[in-house]
């Protein structure tokens, strides 16, 4: 596995590589959940860049850009050992310059939900991903459904910008008993993660009155909030593929959201349904 860090070498030795490029772009501290959307690269593409790189422009004042988890060593082994061909770990100043030409998540897809928690998080993200998406120029690029609106947006990015990338979408990745995998699990102690587990648990709840054909958006999310008692809910949404808001599910076409802070972690989840 090579691993470059200089954006111009990396440009310049992608210049030789022949056939379809998957791109897997991370924050590290890789996980199963990392480990699937690598898998699929794999099985489509033929060759496969993974790229870690905590991004400052997405953390807000007071987030946990500085103690983000990190564990360089095992990441390069877990790459290696998934078959990686090529993984790109820049520094802050690869990637930044002093006085940044910026891009901004649109005001309403961006601003809301994720965005209404963390504002200007979006607008970071897709700095990122097209910064990245420009050096690396994938054929394919692969995202976690776990992360259902940045997906949304970088999705409706690559369609407006009009660029020629394929965005895959990769189902979420959870723990037997139900917990969905994320770097920042490592921060949660025995009983935070015990507590935890409302998150998926509200979910498949959710999913058990869908099949029971209870559809009312209201119903569903008031007893979604019943599970999540007493952790601080910052969402539960209810929305279709478009991230439009919806009072009544339609299967095959909606989402059902939860954000919930548990200790001092935030903890993202979704049901695709
Ligand atoms: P991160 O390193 O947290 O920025 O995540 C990198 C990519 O992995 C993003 O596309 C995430 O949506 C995806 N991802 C994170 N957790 C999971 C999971 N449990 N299952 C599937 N994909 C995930």
């Amino acid at each position: 596995m090579k691993i470059i860090s200089d954006v111009l070498e990396l440009k310049t030795y992608l210049k030789e590589q022949k056939g379809k490029v998957g791109f897997v772009p991370t924050m590290g501290a890789l996980h199963d959940g990392h480990l699937s959307l690598i898998k699929r690269a794999k099985e489509e593409s033929e060759f496969v860049i993974v790229s870690i790189f905590v991004n400052p422009t997405q953390f807000l004042a007071g987030e946990d850009f500085d103690k983000y988890p990190s564990r360089d060593e095992a990441d390069k082994k877990i790459c290696e050992v998934a078959g990686v061909d090529l993984l790109f770990l820049p520094q802050i100043e690869d990637i930044y310059g002093r006085d940044e030409v910026s891009l901004s998540a649109p005001n309403i897809r961006g601003y809301v939900l994720e965005g209404a928690t963390r504002p200007g998080h979006f607008s970071g993200v897709l700095t990122v991903v097209n910064k990245l998406f420009n050096i690396v120029n994938p054929d394919l690029a692969y995202f976690g459904k776990k992360d259902a609106q940045q997906l949304n947006l970088i999705t409706l990015m690559v369609k407006q910008l009009f660029m020629d990338i394929t965005i895959v979408p990769v189902d979420t990745v959870r723990e037997s008993d139900g917990l969905a995998l994320s770097s920042r699990n490592i921060y949660l102690s025995k009983d935070e993660r015990v507590e935890a587990l409302k998150i998926s648990k509200s979910l498949h709840e959710a999913s058990i009155l869908v099949s029971k054909n209870i559809l009312e958006a209201e119903l569903i999310m008031e007893k979604m909030l019943e599970i999540l008692q007493p952790l601080d809910v910052g969402y539960v949404a209810i929305l279709d593929r478009e991230f439009n808001f919806i009072k009544s599910v339609e299967i095959g076409k909606s989402v059902i959201l939860v954000e919930a802070l548990v200790g001092d972690t935030r903890l993202l989840d979704n049901i695709w349904i």
